[in-house]
């Protein structure tokens, strides 16, 4: 059986070098398998299962998804294992941490799932030094993250975790996901461009630090995507497979650089500010399409600058500390009022800026369009496969969305063109004038 794998077997092996780097890359995973089905793969991570106690853990809805082949799988080679499904499990430190004590016994947490499940797994087995084996049951950049995004007081943190052994991703099996996780999927991943844009933007102007190698690496699967997104639906195995590596990289970027910064930038803080603060009123979107609709948005403002004859000149901003108190509390709204400093242009500094505005705005402006998308062609490629392009279509109510255009910049020091609208005090023409 072929591994569809791609360009990411160089990065496995360490033969791949970045052309911008010049270094060469090798990842701590030692299997990464895309293959149309697993029950016609040889593994070889299969050997580490040899008498070894084994936990695999899944959701209801993950278990129902794969489970059955996953086992079926094991059942040929003879593999032990114990089955371990997590019902009513919550992201938060405090769950993850009891689960994890009671789990000690195991050598190996075989995860079956995505998202939240496989965050869970990842915290467990760094917590408890356990070998980690994850075999998606819908695509989710969380298996090739180091890190885990779990609530703690009710605010998002990011907290380090592990990096699976093996990946596994079944095509037969993803062929049969409901669709609507495929085209959230699509949403995560097309964020490539505002993200690339948002950080190249930042380098520019604040100086921190950048590379090309994580998005380059995507450029080929994303045209694919934005091409014959329609393929999602009829289930066509090398659109699947662009799928799934571009997923997997989105991740593995975060290998590369060590931080986020090439899968998270301000289209992803639309949506965390979405899940911290609709509460009850969530309608239950899910994250990638969140950061689909959130994605279109940014790729506006940035292309509407980009595009633009005018030099940004920007203005001073309101950022007391009572801004943040009200929207997030007394104590997260004073770490968050900290964190923001290091983003943040005052006074002084915006003469500074608005200097180097003027004289280098058209050199960074020529650099940083190469890597924009017309945010129609990104739009086309969701409509397509039947993918929401607003939140309405995510039944996100518009003064929650506009709070949410507004707002989302304070919940980070990631600097991204929601910063520049609120320099250039035009964020409500974004956030009221939704597209
Ligand atoms: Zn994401």
């Amino acid at each position: 059986m072929v591994n569809k794998i791609g360009k990411i077997e160089k990065l496995l092996t360490g033969e791949y070098q970045s052309p911008f780097s010049r270094k060469n890359i090798k990842l701590p995973i030692d299997e990464i398998v895309i293959t149309s089905s697993i029950l016609n793969y040889q593994f070889r991570h299969f050997e580490k299962f040899e008498n070894k106690k084994n936990l695999i853990i899944s959701g209801v809805n993950s278990f129902k998804s794969l489970g059955n082949k996953v086992i079926e799988r094991f059942n040929q080679e003879k593999i032990k294992y114990e089955i371990k499904i997590l019902e009513n499990y919550q992201s938060t430190v405090n769950y993850a941490s009891s689960i994890a004590s009671s789990l000690k016994e195991y050598d190996n947490i075989i995860c079956i799932g995505s998202g939240s499940v496989i965050d869970l797994c990842k915290f467990i087995s760094n917590q408890n030094n356990q070998g980690l084996f994850v075999y998606l049951s819908s695509l989710s950049a969380a298996a090739t993250t180091s890190t885990v995004s779990l609530t703690e007081d009710g605010i998002k943190i990011s907290v380090k975790s592990k990096i699976p052994e093996a990946i596994v991703i079944d095509l037969d099996n993803l062929k049969s996901a409901p669709a609507r996780l495929l085209r959230s999927a699509l949403g995560d991943v097309l964020c490539r461009t505002t993200c690339q844009v948002d950080w190249l933007t930042s380098h520019f102007l604040l100086e921190t630090f950048y590379d090309e190698t994580p998005f380059a690496l995507q450029y080929e699967d994303e045209k694919i995507l934005l091409n014959h997104s329609q393929k999602i639906l009829t289930g066509d195995e090398e659109t699947f497979a662009a799928l799934s590596r571009m997923t997997l990289l989105n991740g593995i970027a975060a290998i590369i650089i060590g931080s986020t910064h090439a899968g998270s930038m301000g289209e992803h803080l639309i949506s965390h500010y979405i899940d911290m603060f609709m509460g009850d009123e969530h309608p239950g979107s899910l994250h990638g399409e969140q950061v689909g609709i959130a994605t279109l948005l940014l790729s506006k403002m940035q292309n509407d600058i980009l595009n633009s004859s005018k030099t940004p000149q920007f203005l001073e901003i309101n950022y007391d500390l009572i801004i943040f108190e009200n929207i997030f509390g007394k104590e997260a709204g004073s770490n968050l009022h900290k964190q923001f400093q290091n983003k943040l242009f005052t006074q002084k500094s915006l003469t500074d800026i608005n200097k180097k505005l003027i004289k280098n705005w058209s050199d960074y402006k020529k650099t940083i369009i190469k890597f924009a998308v017309q945010t129609d062609k990104i739009k086309k490629s969701f409509i397509n496969c039947g993918a929401a392009c607003t939140n309405g279509d995510l039944n996100i109510p518009d003064d929650f969305f506009q709070n949410a255009v507004e707002n989302a910049h304070y919940l980070r020091d990631r600097f991204s063109y929601l910063d520049i609208m609120q320099y250039l005090g035009c964020i409500d023409k974004y956030s009221k004038n939704l597209i």
